[in-house]
């Protein structure tokens, strides 16, 4: 037996086709077998009867705004509150590092940024504005996961919106990478024209931000995304899709034969109108939360496999910016990747089996993002998972392992708790260090 080998014994092991109670055998930081090793001795192992074993999460959706607004969150602190809530792989969004990862340059600073800090593996994203055509090349050059696209204002100054032209002229560079594009989609023409005839009140409440802005707006959106997708031969994602209608929008465009895939986001599924009118801003997201109906519907997809991949959108700001008597003038989004996976798992219980609920937490966003050694329990894939028992412990703000203590989960308790997250066969916190993964792409 080699000094690295490692064996995890008796857990029930989530791999893609079944979860049973097996063995599993780790060398040098990955998977080697799946089976009974009980005749095998000698090296380091785990007792993890009454456990179960999940791959690592792969969240391809994080804003951890480092270098540049690290005091909104930082590498160091989103990646332990990742890592603590079963993610092994994040890939951080563009914005909102400051200035955002528009060019080689600002895409480089990230990347020693994140290899320095993080302690998981981790990618990273382009963007795709009127700014950074010249630059796609650059980026992909340097290893980008993927451009990101936001079709409405992002929020974020420096980070322009893209109309059908960047689109166009964006994605038939990056399909010639073999890369993909993932798309913020809502219609900011929707938008207007809908608040113009129904003007919101200001201040206004948690209600009037969720009637501000139409699931129309997103499949709007997504027709646009797709057609012009459909035309350049470019892969598409889309990021956070929050409603029935944004997901009859991709399934057309699939059907039509548009390679597009979709993301949902554990707070489309765990929280609806009601809850975040109670919870307040800290629950402000965009696309807003939807109506229990929708939410149901979004479940369903998720089961039968229509949706995709699921991330977090984890995107913080500090207490100031989300608090006040006006829901409009405070930043939208949540700050999730610690508890959204750990509230989900009961939930997704009732619907799928843990293969299922593996496949769209980890094995899919793998595959679609070209990431091989990711995202499976199986022999040749690095050993990144997490142990998960029954039970959980009450959400308070001291749990919280991110910059600042906003969650919309505050007072909730999981039924599943995250035991221990394993990055190549190590556990995060025991000196893992986090890696730049690149995709692996054929053009
Ligand atoms: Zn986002």
């Amino acid at each position: 037996m080699k000094a690295e080998t490692l064996i995890i014994r008796n857990a029930k092991v989530v791999e893609p086709h079944q979860a049973e109670v097996s063995d599993v055998l780790i060398e040098d930081g990955r998977i080697a077998a799946v089976g009974d090793f009980s005749n095998v001795g000698g090296a380091r192992e785990i007792d993890a009867s009454g456990k179960v074993m999940f791959p690592g999460l792969v969240d391809m959706h994080v804003h951890f705004n480092d270098p540049g607004r690290a005091d909104w969150e930082g590498m160091e602190t989103g990646s332990a509150a990742l890592a603590a809530g079963g993610g092994t792989v994040f890939a951080d969004m563009p914005l909102n590092s400051h200035p955002p990862v528009l060019d080689r340059e600002t895409f480089i600073a990230k990347r020693v940024r994140g290899e320095a800090a993080s302690c998981v593996d981790f990618a990273l994203w382009g963007g795709l504005t009127p700014d950074s055509l010249p630059h796609i090349d650059g980026m992909a050059d340097e290893g980008a996961i993927a451009f990101k696209a936001f079709l409405c204002p992002s929020g974020i100054d420096e980070f322009r919106a893209a109309d059908a032209r960047v689109l166009r002229e964006g994605m038939k560079r990056i399909a010639a990478r073999g890369l993909m594009v993932g798309v913020h989609a809502e219609d900011p023409e929707v938008i207007e024209a809908w608040q113009k005839i129904h003007p919101a009140p200001r201040p206004g409440t948690m209600r009037d931000w969720f009637a501000s802005r139409p699931a129309a707006a997103e499949k709007k959106a997504i027709g646009r995304v797709c057609e012009i997708a459909g035309e350049t031969g470019c892969r598409v994602h889309i990021v956070h899709v929050s409603s029935p209608e944004g997901m009859d929008a991709v399934m057309a465009a699939r059907a039509m034969g548009v390679d597009v895939t979709m993301e949902t986001c554990p707070h489309y599924l765990l929280l609806d109108e009601d809850a975040g009118a109670r919870i307040g801003i800290a629950a402000k997201c965009a696309p807003p939360l939807r109506p229990r109906a929708a939410v149901e519907k979004l479940w369903m997809a998720l089961a039968d496999g229509r949706i995709d991949t699921i991330g977090s959108d984890h995107s913080p700001a500090p207490p100031e910016m989300k608090s006040g008597e006006d829901v409009f003038a405070a930043w939208g989004g949540i700050a999730g990747c610690q508890h959204g996976f750990p509230l989900m798992v009961a939930p997704a219980l009732e619907r799928m089996d843990w293969s299922r609920l593996a496949a769209c937490c980890a094995q899919a966003p793998a595959r679609r993002f070209g990431l091989g050694s990711k995202g499976a329990i199986a022999p040749g894939m690095d050993a990144d998972f997490v142990l998960l028992e029954p039970g959980g412990d009450l959400i308070h703000a001291a749990s919280l392992r991110q910059r600042h203590p906003v969650s919309p989960y505050l007072g909730m308790t999981p039924r599943w708790r995250v035991v221990t997250t394993f990055s190549r066969g190590i556990p995060v916190g025991a000196g893992s260090r986090g890696r730049f993964l690149t995709p692996h792409t054929e053009t």
